[in-house]
């Protein structure tokens, strides 16, 4: 398991949310063919390597019962906030708890009390970066796993299971992950991400979520001669700017399951000015109250300038998966009870952001998100545990054969 993590971390798959191409970043398909032919060299005669950089592959059934087809699927590339170049991996053996002080750069120090989680790790083998690049735990650990537990399967025949599907995909990190995944061909009834954090936690929840733009339109005259007469629209965004509320419903102030209504950018000159703003919310009647506040609050600022006009516009981006899986509650519940069999206490949660999942899941593929033991993501402080990645792999093991079990 270790082993193949250590594989895929030392090649570069950095994602490129400038690049219009699909894949963003043409080495990405480098870990895509090592993936394809160490699946070709288990076994696995269909796995191929597509031209938008997925990595499609099929572990037969070996069981007469008629069992739904299940996916795993991880993402291949890392976050463009942090180089993923040269990445020199060490591993802590048998850590004794306190700091990780990391080799290649000594101001670079996982803290024990900024990072809570490691103090469940005490004899656990942890893998970091050397502290000059991210580790790519994210989400390599979810692709190894998969690997790994592939690898087993195919070992070990007398485990009976229906069709597995394995998912790879690039640009997840960019927002772009599912957008050019073929489900027809993948053909699976449900899916899984194995991209969470902190072993044992299932998360069947995401955001959801809109984008709103308002468009200001202001009366511009020339200064010298603008009394009485000029309504600014760089002010009128301001003023409306300055009401949002400021204790609460916005992501600094905001927590859990509360959601929040927060400027992402502002542009403008006398004439016209336009805020883009994010709505987020666990479900649709939050995001409709936060729309409403927000144009509660424009209309009244609005009042002060009975010559300028505006006009809100909304978009909606992504929604709740638990809309989805809540449908299909042997889901979560086979998910729950494959944690519970490698010993750990299941988790359930939610996210404060989305998945691919939350795409896949409304694309038709009902997908929550396993947890791959990654930690401190998108960071130089990246760490993961041998021991959490070995749990995941023993979850998705014991998935497979829960499903065939109970069907
Ligand atoms: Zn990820």
């Amino acid at each position: 398991m270790t082993e193949r993590f250590l594989r895929y971390v030392v090649i570069d798959t950095q994602s490129d949310p400038a690049s219009p191409t699909c894949p963003s970043t043409e080495k990405q398909k480098n870990l895509g063919r090592l993936l394809v032919a160490e699946l070709q060299a288990m076994g696995i005669g269909d796995a191929h390597l597509d031209q938008h950089g997925y990595v499609y592959a099929t572990i037969p059934a070996n069981t007469g019962k008629r069992v739904p087809a299940i996916c795993f699927c991880s993402h291949m590339d890392t976050s463009p906030d942090c180089t993923g170049q040269d990445v020199k991996p060490q591993i802590v053996r048998d850590y004794r708890g306190g700091d990780i002080v990391l080799p290649g750069d000594p101001s670079q120090i996982i803290r024990a009390a900024e990072h809570p989680a490691l103090a469940s790790q005490i004899g656990h083998d942890i893998v970091t970066s050397d502290g000059t690049t991210l580790l790519g735990a994210d989400n390599k650990a979810g692709l190894a796993e998969i690997m790994d537990a592939a690898h087993f399967l195919i070992g070990n025949p007398h485990i009976k299971h229906g069709a597995i599907k394995i998912l790879f995909t690039p640009d997840e990190e960019i927002g772009r992950g599912v957008d050019k995944a073929d489900l027809k061909k993948l053909g699976a009834d449900f899916a899984y991400t194995i991209d969470g954090e902190t072993a044992g936690h299932i998360e069947d929840e995401t955001f959801s979520a809109d984008g709103a733009t308002l468009i200001i339109e202001g009366v511009s005259t020339h200064p010298g001669f603008a009394k009485g007469k000029m309504e600014h629209a760089i002010k009128i965004a301001a003023a409306i700017v300055d009401r949002l509320p400021k204790n609460d419903c916005s992501p600094e102030t905001t927590e859990g399951k509360q959601g929040f209504l927060h400027p992402i950018s502002i542009n403008g000159a006398l004439e016209k000015a336009t805020v883009g703003f994010i709505v987020r919310d666990f479900t649709d009647e939050g995001l409709k109250e936060k729309e409403i506040l927000l144009e509660n609050i424009v209309k009244d600022v609005m009042k002060g300038f009975p010559r300028s006009t505006y006009r809100l516009e909304i978009k909606p981006q992504y929604r709740n998966m638990k809309q989805v899986i809540d449908a299909h509650p042997e889901i979560i519940d086979n998910a729950m009870e494959a944690i519970r069999r490698t010993g750990l206490a299941p988790v359930k949660g939610s996210i404060r952001g989305g998945t691919d999942g939350s795409r896949l899941s409304f694309m038709g593929l009902p997908c929550p998100n396993i947890f791959a033991g990654e930690h401190a993501f998108h960071s130089r402080l990246e760490w993961v545990s041998r021991q959490d990645m070995e749990k995941a792999v023993q979850t998705i093991v014991h998935l497979a054969m829960i499903f065939e079990e109970r069907a």
